[in-house]
């Protein structure tokens, strides 16, 4: 099979990164907007438009270009065991939304985590779409429901990992993931 693999929130746990970055980024880049909302998350931010795209999309690239911060980035519990596993069964591609530097952050955060260094990584841009990357996959697993809107007659498995801000979201194709144990178990299942 073909497994297509999303990097931040569902291989590396970007919470951290972010509340950091919200901390020492928002609030300084932006202190007439950060005063209405002081202790406002990144996923609001990025749900509720308190901040312009153009600016939302300024410091996601910055917080993911920025190398000092890849050690606030930590694994998800048995990302790498699972995808490293997973890599001798079938074919594992990483498709990302980062590219440029925030891609080459991802790239050194994976070879430190020493995920197996034949997996394909691609990076698509933030204003992209996945789909061109992800013709022929069987299963790709995303954090963002965004993300499969478009490939829907395309991929027969589509995998959400949960997030806090995505509850009101169903489709018939999609099944929600909590973990990389579901994950992996909803595969062995598929090779039955
Ligand atoms: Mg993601």
């Amino acid at each position: 099979m073909i497994i297509s693999i999303d990097f931040d929130k569902v291989i590396a746990d970007t919470q951290e990164l972010k509340d950091f970055y919200i901390k020492n980024e928002f609030q300084k880049r932006y202190p007439e907007l950060s005063k209405d909302a002081p202790n406002v998350s990144f996923e609001e931010l990025e749900t509720t438009g308190v901040l312009p795209k153009t600016i939302l999309r300024e410091i996601t690239h910055d917080m993911y270009a920025d190398i000092k911060t890849a050690d606030i980035l930590k694994p998800i519990l048995n990302s790498v065991k699972s995808i490293n596993k997973l890599s001798r069964d079938h074919t594992v591609k990483i498709v990302t939304a980062r590219s440029d530097e925030s891609l080459d952050v991802a790239l050194k955060w994976l070879a430190t985590y020493k995920v197996n260094e034949n997996i394909e990584v691609i990076g698509v841009g933030y204003t992209n779409s996945k789909r061109p990357f992800l013709e022929g996959s069987d299963v790709f697993i995303d954090d963002r429901y965004q993300n499969f809107e478009d490939v829907y007659d395309i991929i027969p498995h589509l995998l959400l990992m949960n997030g806090k801000y995505w509850q009101d979201y169903s489709h018939p194709k999609v099944t929600r993931v909590y973990n990389w144990n579901d994950i992996m178990d909803y595969i062995v299942k598929l090779n039955k």
